[in-house]
């Protein structure tokens, strides 16, 4: 199918897929990440269709319509015929749907989303990130017995493997890179264990948490789908990886996206887990190109953070209190949290090293608190818990109408890390430029009923 199709309404100005590669083959093409146009915008400049033809947009949250699929070697052929369980690292999988344990092999798939069976902090996200990190995993096998019931005589038995054993990993998104997230606050009086918060979510308004990249988020910058369609080529935790199609309860209103890509090219930073109060989540980050066909997908990749919407809703019954805007969480807010340990109190009990969502925090055998900024997610739980200040980040609050008056509301947990997603933007950017990851026409739009 062809790219861009008629019925757009716009100057009459349109480029191609074809010859935005071949601009960018001849080094002629401009590429610039979302980040870097919206801040041109900001400083006054007029970009127009001329000046860009491609942007590199990104985001890193939250998404728990993850799972991957593993296949790879547990034992000779014929030493037993079905496996009833397998755990890895303690994390339960589906066995199957091919049968081939006969042959010594597993095919195994596991949810982003699963609990491990001994560790409540520990979860598909933290499996996904271990293995791309290269570390050996434990997996436990329990052979099934016949159809009769009867159990097999073979006795259950554990290998240690890690992902270069593993012929064939990947990863799937059936529901990733949301164009629309939400806001919370708890306007109960009872805290709420909750996904959307690492801590039981205070009530009365007393704090709120968001999830979403703003300006910089790939259906942000391409909501109708306009270059994005069934076979783009995008980044998926820095591998490569395809768009397959709208992910589960996506609508033209709500769009999401479904995809794939190698777990063996991923790079771990862009991964893992993230532990809740209702449980261990999953991180992803995706970098998507938005190759600009015509003036029209321009006037919406302008857009600043202060333009798009951010609904804020009640956590229980997520019913909407107010419309903000990203601009009311961004800007003006820190992207990374940084750890001052001249600050920091010593304190008998450390309120924020058994909280933090990524593990981010420990302590050393002297007492001293260690922050980890490779594994730190910028979520700024920390900022608000830690009694010394020695965590710090610019979170703000929102200023709305809710439960019948005026409230300002501190932020106290994003679960969205900005400064990643403008990392993965940015890597897109040179590799676009390189020639090293090249525009894919998709082979067939997305379209809603
Ligand atoms: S809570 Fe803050 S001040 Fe106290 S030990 Fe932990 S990091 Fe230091
Ligand atoms: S911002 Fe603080 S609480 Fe959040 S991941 Fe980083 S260290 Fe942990």
């Amino acid at each position: 199918m062809n790219y861009p199709d008629n019925s757009y309404e716009n100057s009459g100005k349109t480029r191609t897929f074809s010859e935005i590669q071949a601009r960018i083959d001849t080094g002629d093409a401009v590429v610039l990440t979302a980040e870097e146009i919206t801040a041109r915008v900001r400083a006054g400049e007029e970009v127009a269709f001329e000046d860009v033809d491609v942007v590199t947009t990104a985001t890193r949250g939250i998404m728990s319509g993850t799972y991957a699929v593993f296949s790879f070697k547990v034992s000779e052929p014929d030493s037993f015929v079905r496996a009833s369980e397998v755990y890895l690292n303690g994390i339960p999988a589906v066995v199957g749907p091919c049968p081939n344990e006969r042959l010594g092999v597993l095919d195994l798939i596991v949810l982003g989303t699963a609990h491990s069976k001994t560790d409540p902090r520990y979860g598909g996200g933290h499996l996904f990130r271990d293995l791309v990190e290269g570390k050996t995993i434990t997996v436990d096998v329990k052979p099934a017995g016949d159809s009769s019931g009867a159990p097999s005589g073979i006795p259950s038995f554990s290998i240690e493997t890690a992902l270069y054993e593993m012929p064939f990993a990947r990863l799937y998104a059936t529901r990733h890179a949301f164009k629309n997230y939400k806001a919370f606050v708890n306007p109960g009086k009872e805290p709420l264990n909750t996904i959307f918060h690492a801590l039981p979510f205070e009530g009365e308004f007393k704090e709120m948490t968001f999830c979403g990249c703003g300006a910089l988020n790939p259906l942000e910058n391409d909501p109708e789908l306009k270059s994005i369609g069934i076979g783009t080529r995008v980044l998926i935790n820095g591998a490569e990886g395809f768009v397959t199609g709208p992910g589960t309860r996506s609508s033209a209103k709500n769009p999401n996206l479904a995809g794939f890509a190698d777990l063996h090219d991923m790079n771990p930073d862009y991964m893992g887990g993230f532990v809740t109060s209702g449980g261990p989540e999953i991180i992803n980050t995706w970098a998507v190109p938005v190759p600009i066909l015509n003036p029209e997908m321009l006037k919406t990749i302008l857009r600043q953070d202060r333009e798009i919407p951010l609904q804020l809703v009640d956590l229980a019954g997520r019913l909407p209190l107010c419309e903000i805007t990203y601009g009311d969480v961004w800007d003006g807010a820190d992207l990374k949290v940084r750890y001052k340990p001249e600050a920091c109190l010593e304190c008998e009990n450390c309120e924020v090293d058994g909280i933090c969502p990524m593990g981010a925090i420990t302590k050393t055998s002297e007492g001293k608190t260690r922050h980890n900024p490779g594994l730190c997610f910028n979520c700024g739980l920390c900022v608000s818990r830690c009694p010394g200040g020695a965590f710090k980040a610019e979170l703000g609050a929102v200023r709305c109408t809710a439960g019948g008056c005026m409230r300002e509301i501190k932020v106290t947990l994003r679960q969205s890390d900005r400064a990643r997603a403008v990392k993965a933007a940015k890597e897109l950017k040179e590799k676009v430029l390189s020639g090293e990851f090249r525009l894919k026409e998709p082979v067939e739009k997305i379209g809603f009923d």
